[in-house]
């Protein structure tokens, strides 16, 4: 249960290289490489892209998207995705581009009470979290990639997978692969995954890191009870900026954002003033309501992210809230486990390899997202009492932080399990 900087990272040092050149599918001895089509050009697809090409195997990634169009805000790479990143050779320039985040930290409105206190560097010193901004991550992926000439076919967006050939709107087929690999994320029309719609949201927005007594290496966060979370999450530089960058964020019941945008930015900005003077700054640059964009988060997990010759990594297979910062780093991990599963296979299914090994990981981040969300994000009045008067003063008494801070490290619970080998 240790949180480690990338450059410490244990159980990724202890991993054998991925063999390098043209191999890995065993026919009668010999190795060839395999043929294979991921579908979603996101954090996890092209990590996957990457990570296999470079073992030697021809990909074609499909995304629905007319070309490279990262959305969305801020996220968390945690020091497990780092090591991947490290994989990659990417990790040095997204570190450079990014904000490292040295602690989260969240103190409730009313009583001003901390609430949230996870030091990055209680387990391993100098780790950290890296606050990116989504187009930051994957302009370096997207980079990385085209480097290693990897086919990308925008304007696919396919809708269905048999006998390891693809469909596509227009009824397109490409194939047939060795192996289809699904990273179309949290709406993927290839994944099987029944998953539960969150009561609570967030509006997100990105804005320049203004004049503040905040400090630029801590994730904040105010609450009122749980049915109001403010955040506000240092981001570095955005591609063709060099503004510093902040993603800020406020929680609501997914049935309000009509309500907010009727209420208009003025009475927003004086709730959030009056919850949290600090936060003044970021939200005055919001001048009009499509500079926040609604996001909503479901929760599910497939029990078997495989079938035929699809392999589904990860939103396809796990969807959570983003209250641990989990979900790219998840992604990431998935990725590295199936390009191992593939180079260590040696007869035996990749696929399963890489469910085996993934399973326990997964299994316990989802149930801690399951836990920890209604905390922070839900109409409940005893949660947050529990957590303000109970929870936080235990989580504070030794050894609850160090395990906290592997918790949010990612790697409380070996990410590769038996592929660390
Ligand atoms: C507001 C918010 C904040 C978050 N904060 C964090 C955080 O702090 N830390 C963290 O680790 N995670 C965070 N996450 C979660 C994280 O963003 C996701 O878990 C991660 O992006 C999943 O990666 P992925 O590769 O599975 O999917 P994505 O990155 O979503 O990529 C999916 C790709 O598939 C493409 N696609 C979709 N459908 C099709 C189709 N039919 N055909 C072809 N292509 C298709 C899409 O265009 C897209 O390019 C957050 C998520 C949200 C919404």
């Amino acid at each position: 249960m240790r949180c480690r900087s990338p450059s410490a990272l244990l159980w990724a040092r202890q991993l054998r290289p991925l063999q390098s050149g043209p191999n890995m599918r065993h026919q009668g001895g010999m190795k060839t490489p395999q043929n294979i089509a991921i579908v979603g050009a996101g954090i996890g697809g092209l990590a996957a892209a990457c990570l296999l090409r470079d073992a030697g195997h021809d990909i074609t990634v499909f995304d629905r998207f007319d070309g490279p169009r990262p959305i969305g805000s801020g996220l968390v790479i945690q020091p497990v995705g780092q090591e991947v990143l490290a994989r990659i050779g990417i990790a040095e320039d997204v570190i450079a581009k990014g904000a490292k985040i040295t602690r989260m930290f969240g103190h409730e409105a009313v009583s001003k009470r901390p609430v949230l206190n996870v030091q990055y560097d209680r387990n391993t010193a100098g780790a950290f979290g890296l606050g990116i901004h989504r187009a930051t991550l994957f302009g370096a992926l997207w980079e990385a990639a085209q480097s290693r000439g990897v086919v990308v076919r925008a304007s696919c967006a396919a809708q269905g997978a048999q006998d390891g050939v693809l469909t596509f709107e227009g009824g397109v087929r490409h194939g047939p692969y060795d192996l289809i690999i699904d990273a179309s994320g949290a709406n993927s029309p290839l994944s099987p995954i029944a998953s539960k719609p969150l009561p609570f949201g967030a509006i997100w927005g990105t804005v320049d890191w203004p004049q503040t007594a905040l400090p630029r290496r801590e994730l904040r966060q105010v609450y009122r009870r749980a049915e109001r979370m403010i955040g506000v999450l240092p981001l570095g530089q955005m591609p063709g900026d060099t503004a510093q960058k902040a993603a800020i964020f406020w929680s609501l019941p997914v049935a309000d954002y009509g309500a907010w945008l009727e209420r208009g930015l003025d009475a927003w900005k004086a709730e959030a003033e009056d919850l949290w003077p600090e936060f003044a700054p970021f939200a005055a640059q919001i001048t009009d309501p499509s500079q926040m964009t609604m996001a909503t988060y479901t929760h599910g997990t497939l029990r078997r992210p495989y079938r035929d010759n699809v392999v589904h990594i990860g939103d396809a297979a796990h969807r959570a809230s983003p209250q641990l910062g989990q979900g790219a780093n998840m992604a990431l991990l998935d990725a590295l486990a199936l390009a191992r599963a593939i180079d260590m296979a040696n007869g035996q299914d990749p696929a399963k390899l890489y469910a085996q090994a993934r399973r326990a990981h997964v299994w316990c981040y989802q149930t801690f997202s399951a836990i920890f969300t209604p905390q922070y994000q839900s109409d409940s009045r005893m949660l947050p009492a529990l957590r303000d008067r109970v929870l936080y003063p235990a989580s504070q008494v030794w050894p609850i932080p160090k395990v906290l801070t592997a918790l949010v490290c990612g790697d409380m619970i070996p990410p590769l399990a038996s592929l660390n080998r």
